[in-house]
């Protein structure tokens, strides 16, 4: 599409604002310009002294007649009319951008596009000086200089270089995440201080820009979504950090990616929050990338001037469909089971490092059928180490999990989809209660009265002590606080077979089988990892029996054939 300007009636229905306050809002603007022109590769050289910069891009570039338009006020070639606004496919569309820079900076623009010559534009007090045939390859390159030169002021307010520096590498980062085809490289006085590559997946993009997580600690998913009444298709793309693997300690790294842009979704953070309650330790936050992509009709992205906020038509559903996903990442499935150690300590243990991963499930749901098979792993109990570890065994390889913790995450799970309160035909006689311990076992649903002086009668209790010796302990802890969720977990917690009780194999099987089907199993609701796996392909590699058997018997050539 040529550029245009916007008509009248366009401009005034934008919501537009002063986007260009610092040198990383130019950056933002000037990388929405790259991936917009699909460029695959994004330079990005800054110099902080003299408020100077360069985003060099190979996109489609700009034709020799468009270039002196691209600095004029609503002027785009991204949208033309009023309707195009419910429609936006792209990162821009305000035409403002470039304008506002030319009014703050000097600006140069060098571009081509197929079959032309490179053309160079330079503005300099928002006058166009030059235009001139320049020798580049295909792409734009934009360069800045003087930001701010005549506004002493809003060079003053913006925060340290160190700082923004900071905010640059965690936009390309975001964008990075969205745009995972795209090599980014920062510069800062021509030193590298950010490289990016380009690969197929986000996957490979996060443990680029965080070294302390690896590939094989994530999953990804990736779903074709059918919104039916309109019979639009989304995608979904979640990378998620494996919660018995990978933490945060601070809730820094949940991004959600809407049509190629981080944008803040709270309706959305929330549910991905949800979908781990339970699941980490509670000072520990989950590593989450949600990458959707939803037909613009849905989105109302003219409600902020950075578009760092937006509308999220059929919020719900969305909350739902992300839920829903994460558990099914969460599942035992014979598609989820990874080839690497679970664990990078036993991984440094054993010595061997599998870098290969096959955590990636891609899977298409029918939305109108419902229709999921899910393969859960067949597991088969062999028998119990010290009176803790069940032994397991599957396709690939050995499972050890630990009976108490397997058992906690069911029994958890279970109280929560049934909390059942049952009277005590004779009540159950506390004393010494303080008032705000009366009051906590009223909270999780429990009858109790005064039963004299000092002493309380409990009339009815959660459904699973009922008849268990230590039921009196376990009321005194749960008078002591948390809600009815901590209550579930302290329960979970009290009734769950200890570690050092022996086990039949059947009991065992059991506890294995409840188990996998849970919605959590990888980790029990303090957070813990639940099992350790030893799979087949690892322990191929530790034994060495791709060995050739000649070398490793001392042998320099093969022994001569038997004839
Ligand atoms: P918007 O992105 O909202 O259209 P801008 O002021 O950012 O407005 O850019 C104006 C126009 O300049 C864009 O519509 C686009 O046609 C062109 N343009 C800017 N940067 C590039 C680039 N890197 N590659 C190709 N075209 C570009
Ligand atoms: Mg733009």
């Amino acid at each position: 599409m040529a550029i245009q300007k916007l008509p009248n009636n366009v401009v005034k229905l934008i919501a537009a604002g002063e986007v260009i306050d610092s040198l990383t809002s130019v950056v933002r603007e000037l990388v929405e310009n790259s991936l917009d022109a699909k460029a695959t590769r994004i330079f990005i050289s800054i110099y902080p002294q003299s408020w100077s910069l360069e985003v060099a891009d190979n996109g489609e570039g700009i034709s020799e007649e468009d270039l002196p338009l691209t600095i004029q006020p609503n002027t785009t070639s991204k949208i033309h009319s009023r309707d195009d606004l419910i429609n936006i496919k792209t990162l821009g569309f305000r035409g403002e951008a470039l304008n506002s820079i030319a009014q703050l900076a000097n600006v140069s623009i060098c571009s081509r596009v197929k079959d032309n010559c490179g053309w160079e534009i330079v503005s300099e007090d928002f006058r166009i000086v030059k235009l001139y045939p320049k020798a580049i390859a295909i792409g734009t390159v934009i360069s800045i200089s003087n930001l701010f030169e005549n506004l002493p002021l809003r060079r003053q307010v913006n925060p340290p270089f160190k700082q923004q520096l900071k905010q640059m590498q965690i936009l390309i980062g975001e964008f990075a995440l969205c745009h995972p085809h795209v090599t980014w490289n920062l510069f800062v006085n021509q030193r590298s201080i950010l490289k990016i590559s380009a690969s197929l997946s986000t996957q490979n993009i996060l443990p680029q820009l965080v070294k302390t997580i690896e590939y094989a600690d994530l999953k990804s998913i990736h779903k074709k979504i059918n919104i039916e009444q309109h019979n639009s298709i989304c995608d979904l793309n979640l990378v998620i950090g494996l919660p018995d693997r990978l933490s945060r300690p601070r809730p820094d790294w949940v991004k959600i990616g809407i049509n190629g842009r981080v944008v803040r979704c709270p309706a959305l953070e929330s549910a991905i929050y949800g979908s781990f309650h339970r699941t980490l330790s509670r000072d520990r936050f989950p590593v989450v990338i949600l990458n959707l992509q939803i037909s613009p009709q849905y989105i109302d992205w003219n409600r902020h001037p950075a578009k760092a906020e937006i509308y999220l038509d059929k919020i719900e559903f969305w909350q739902d469909t992300i839920k829903q996903t994460i558990t099914e990442v969460f599942q035992l499935t014979n598609n989820n089971l990874s080839t690497s150690f679970s664990n990078k300590r036993i991984d440094q243990y054993f010595k061997v490092t599998e870098s290969k991963s096959v955590y990636n499930i891609e899977e298409k749901i029918d939305n109108k059928s419902d229709q999921k098979v899910i393969d859960l792993i067949s597991l088969n109990v062999l028998s119990q180490s010290r009176n803790t570890y069940i032994i397991t065994e599957h396709s690939q390889g050995i499972w050890l999990i630990e009976q108490h913790i397997a058992h906690e995450r069911v029994l958890y799970e279970k109280l929560q989809k049934e909390w059942e309160i049952v009277p005590l035909e004779k009540p159950i006689i506390l004393s010494k209660l303080l008032p705000k311990q009366v009051e906590q076992l009223e909270n999780i649903g429990l009858e109790v009265d005064s039963f004299g002086e000092d002493l309380w009668a409990v009339r009815s209790i959660p459904k699973i002590l009922l008849f268990r010796e230590d039921c009196l302990d376990a009321l005194l802890e749960l008078s002591w606080g948390g809600d009815l969720d901590a209550a579930q977990v302290s329960i979970a917690c009290r009734t769950a077979v200890k570690n050092g009780t022996p086990l039949t194999i059947n009991q065992m099987q059991k506890i294995v089988d409840e188990w996998k089907m849970t919605n959590n199993p990888l980790t029990c609701p303090h957070g813990r990892p639940i099992y350790l796996s030893l799979e087949e392909s690892s322990l191929y590699r530790f034994f060495r029996r791709h060995w050739v058997l000649g070398k490793s018997h001392g042998l320099t050539e093969s022994p001569p054939s038997n004839k």
